[in-house]
């Protein structure tokens, strides 16, 4: 192993991720491993002696984009040591072993001890090693009790990992195992020391973490137990399945002055004969009523959504009422994704098919309303004035999100990474809102 590192000497490594914010949480805890170990990070294309691609398989797309990074990556850089990990490594490892330059390729349940299965000199010698099991161990929360790293203002804090429903179109219950929530006097004690490093919002990740259940702990009992941790201002739920938002979250939310008042839910489709068939845990009736029930509860509520269209047996009515259904509902944006087979996948086998030409046609009709309703959102708040935490700055501009997830730019001479500031919402400027700082 690795055990000889000199600091005058250091190895360099760069990171790579693709797909979720949880692979980002992961990518982050694995640089944080190598830098324990003495590797020096170094951006992504720079030259480095290793150089770690964690891999997204969510659809064939990301397939593509996942072979192209990893070849992009041997030719630009055909010395560095390369591993392939994550998703399309657990799903794909006889495609990717066929990869010229590849020497390490790790599925998901050991990817972040990825240290331990390095090459003691990073040594290439034409065959990658293979650490994978095919099944995905439920007993264990897969996660080393590293220190934190991250690069974005907002840290990612992983708190459940896999997933127990049976989405007709997903590979990734399978690409990432059985559900199991890591344990809860772990998450407090990496949500302090998120706040010590000078985090001041953390996103909770997973693959469906409103089913966080450990020792007797639910999603509502992690919310309490971050939101009592001093100094922390802002906890944000990334994604949550329909099933697993409850009225008494939103009313939580509501009260609480540090959960943000954002709420992505994916919908899919709002036809129940194609909900039924995706086999989705919720009824268009069940979405409407968490969404109104929430827009009605919690002022400014910023909700977010993904549609998939184009899944077998989408006819033209079935998209209608979708299309219907997310331009009614109080929606203030979505993603748009369009289906595409997955060998694996139950829906692989289900007839009739959508055609291409009508699938992009949808497609593009979707993100248009999409685009309006985003832009419809974002304009009614403009004179009002809300908290931004700022996060970069790009050609002297600072941005930066509200709590309810809007993207705001304002200008300012100041240092403003990581600052909450008032500002004064005067306009808007393609997807961003443009205000003054108070
Ligand atoms: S809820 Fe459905 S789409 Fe989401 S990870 Fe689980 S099976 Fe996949």
């Amino acid at each position: 192993m690795l055990t000889q590192l000199h600091k005058e000497n250091r190895p360099t490594v760069s990171l790579h991720t693709l797909g979720c914010r949880l692979n980002q949480a992961e990518t982050a805890i694995i640089a944080r491993s190598l830098q324990q170990r003495g590797f020096e990070i170094v951006p992504f294309g720079q030259p480095a002696d290793l150089t770690v691609i964690n891999t997204c398989t969510v659809t064939e797309q990301a397939d593509a984009k996942c072979r192209q990074a990893v070849r992009q990556t041997v030719r630009k850089n055909p010395d560095a040591y390369v591993a392939v990990v994550g998703c399309y490594a657990q799903m794909a490892v006889d495609t990717i072993r066929q990869i010229e330059g590849v020497d390490l390729i790790i599925g998901n349940e050991h990817k972040l001890r990825l240290y331990d299965f390095l090459d003691e000199n990073l040594h290439k010698n034409g065959q990658p090693v293979v650490i994978h099991s095919s099944k995905i161990s439920r007993e264990e929360f897969v996660i080393e009790s590293v220190g934190l790293y991250d690069t974005h203002t907002r840290a990612n804090l992983k708190i459940q990992d896999g997933c127990n429903f049976v989405c007709s179109f997903c590979i990734v219950a399978t690409a990432r195992g059985p559900a199991r929530s890591r344990q809860f006097d772990d998450i407090m004690n990496k949500g302090r020391q998120l706040v010590h490093m000078g985090f001041k919002e953390i996103v909770l990740t997973g693959v469906n973490i409103g089913t966080y259940d450990q020792d007797g702990k639910t999603f509502m009992d992690v919310l309490r137990g971050l939101e009592a941790i001093e100094g922390l201002q802002r906890i944000r739920i990334s994604s949550i399945e329909p099933t697993t938002v409850s009225r008494a979250l939103i009313d939580y939310m509501a009260d609480s002055p540090k959960i943000c008042r954002h709420l992505h839910i994916p919908l899919q489709s709002g036809d129940d004969t194609i909900l039924k068939s995706m086999r989705r845990k919720h009824t268009v009736d069940e979405f409407r009523d968490i969404v109104e029930y929430a827009a009605r509860t919690v002022p400014d509520i910023g909700i977010g959504t993904d549609i998939m269209v184009g899944y077998p047996g989408e006819g033209q009515e079935q998209f209608v009422h979708t299309k219907k259904l997310i331009t009614d509902l109080p929606i203030a944006y979505f993603h748009v994704f369009t289906y595409s087979d997955r060998k694996g996948t139950t829906s692989f086998k289900l007839k009739p098919k959508v055609e291409h030409a009508v699938k992009k046609e949808r497609n593009r009709m979707m993100i248009e309303v999409g685009q309006r309703k985003k832009t419809a959102f974002y304009q009614s708040f403009i004179g009002r004035r809300v908290r931004v935490l700022f996060e970069e700055q790009q050609h002297g501009r600072w941005y930066g999100f509200t709590d309810n997830y809007m993207r705001v730019r304002a200008g300012s001479d100041e240092n403003l990474k990581n600052e909450i500031r008032t500002v004064r919402l005067v306009g808007t400027a393609g997807d961003t809102l443009i205000g003054d700082i108070e």
